[in-house]
């Protein structure tokens, strides 16, 4: 047969209901789709009924850590805890949290000891810093986890048979070796990973993405986002009008929003995720961020105590599902609050904030944090004229602004400038402008709208 007779009949069966949901099984695992229609019953369950959920899982894990991770297992008799004497979530503060060095020192003897007849792969994560992380996520861990991503892309109207379009860096430790062009035609997903923010990258992006069309747009990075979108404005505003653009990695600025829903036709939808598969959180239709805690438990600390809904504090998550290797009390870096009122959607799903993360979102001032009301690239005043900017932070004391003019920018527009980022900054940093060429990837290999070295201190 005519190989590109065989592609088009392949393309129609993955396009039909039946072929896009074998060929998702395929890709995530055969229980996903079970998994996924348990969270479509769950997402409207109590509050309450959750919390059992969450005890029951727990109580597992627990027992299980106990039994096959040498770890935990030394840390639990640390603090005389048994897991016979595990509850459920209000006992988790009796155990010690688990920080990246612990992860990085002690992966060998976190590891279950049976991990090896537990399907699972080897994961890494490199943060904004650049220092890599080891772990391993087991098939139960994804599958549960694809599955509660496909619930939050569903309340958007995004099916199986949908088409995605990915998009991220070739820098980034995720992507490291893969081609920056790659297309499964199982999952209809194209990835695209941009060499650089330059013009030429940015215009091969856009080039494909008009030709591929997407129902979906996802990217990690909303600063990376936010310079293609800039981009589609400038040089091709119909690119593509997909159904939803979901977007993460790091906070997302009012007028980052704005300049996403002007270029593509539809509002940004935030996510929070990580490669540990250990939490996730999605906006839903009423731009509410909710938590997924039939995956993990999430803890607000502060001083080691947990902290009620509204109060700010340190993310700290346990995995209600990783056996291979599991992460109890696991702190991820993050900043954040929940919420304490109930979503007018009607899901029973617990609602949260990120403050920021390691090493972006925050710029420290002298006296605490400052939360930047909008990112200046999306102003409509400084469109053309600024092409990239970045916040670089080392000492409390002041911050760098990196800025690439765009072909509109004159020199008459610098004391203008000094005034809105002054004013963006609400006159409480000092801040020094360098103008570059082009603005580089973070050692992690992703874009960042804010680099920070001053350490978080709730
Ligand atoms: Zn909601």
């Amino acid at each position: 047969m005519n190989l590109s007779v065989r592609a088009r009949i392949e393309d129609l069966l993955v396009s039909s209901p039946v072929g896009s949901l074998l060929a998702e099984m395929r890709a995530n695992g055969a229980k996903m789709p079970w998994y996924l229609a348990w969270l479509e019953r769950t997402q409207w369950a109590s509050p309450a009924r959750l919390h059992e959920l969450q005890d029951e899982r727990l109580r597992r894990v627990i027992g299980y850590a106990y039994e096959h991770s040498a770890f935990y297992r030394m840390r639990l008799d640390a603090v005389g805890f048994t897991p016979e004497r595990f509850r459920g979530v209000d006992d988790l503060q009796s155990l010690p949290v688990l920080t990246r060095g612990d992860v990085r020192e002690h992966f060998s003897e976190i590891k279950a000891d049976n991990a090896n007849h537990i399907r699972h792969q080897l994961g890494t994560t490199s943060g904004t810093s650049g220092a890599r992380l080891e772990f391993l996520r087991d098939v139960e861990t994804m599958q549960m986890g694809n599955a509660v991503q496909w619930r939050y892309w569903r309340w958007h109207g995004i099916r199986f048979h949908h088409r995605f379009a990915q998009l991220s860096t070739v820098g980034s430790a995720e992507s490291r070796g893969a081609p920056p062009v790659q297309y499964s035609r199982g999952s209809r997903r194209l990835t695209l990973r941009l060499r650089s923010l330059d013009s030429e990258s940015l215009g091969q992006a856009i080039d494909r993405l008009a030709r591929f069309q997407p129902d979906a747009i996802r990217c990690g990075s909303t600063t990376l986002l936010t310079h293609v979108a800039s981009y589609v404005m400038r040089h091709q505003p119909q690119c593509c009008r997909p159904k939803a653009v979901f977007a993460g990695g790091e906070r997302v600025f009012p007028d980052q929003r704005e300049i996403v829903h002007e270029a593509f036709g539809v509002p940004l939808v935030e996510f929070y995720g990580n490669w540990e598969y250990v939490v996730f959180g999605g906006e839903c239709e009423r731009g509410r961020l909710h938590l997924a805690p039939e995956m993990g438990c999430v803890e607000i600390l502060k001083d080691g105590r947990p902290q009620p809904p509204g109060e700010t504090g340190e993310i700290v998550v346990t995995s209600l599902w990783n056996r291979a290797f599991p992460f109890i009390r696991y702190a991820i870096g993050d900043v954040g609050r929940l919420e304490g009122e109930p979503c007018p959607c009607g899901r029973g799903l617990p609602t949260w904030r990120i403050v920021g993360g390691r090493q972006k979102d925050l710029l420290a001032t002298p006296v605490g944090y400052l939360h930047l009301s909008g990112s200046l690239l999306g102003t409509p005043r400084w469109r053309g004229k600024i092409q990239g900017l970045r916040f670089y932070q080392e000492t409390r004391s002041d911050v760098l602004v990196q800025i690439v003019k765009g072909p509109d920018f004159r020199n008459e527009d610098v004391p203008a400038l000094r005034e809105d980022i002054d004013r963006c900054l609400e006159g409480r940093l000092a801040f020094t402008i360098q103008f570059c060429e082009g603005l580089a990837d973070t050692p992690g290999g992703k874009y960042r709208y804010i680099v920070s070295k001053v350490p978080i201190e709730i």
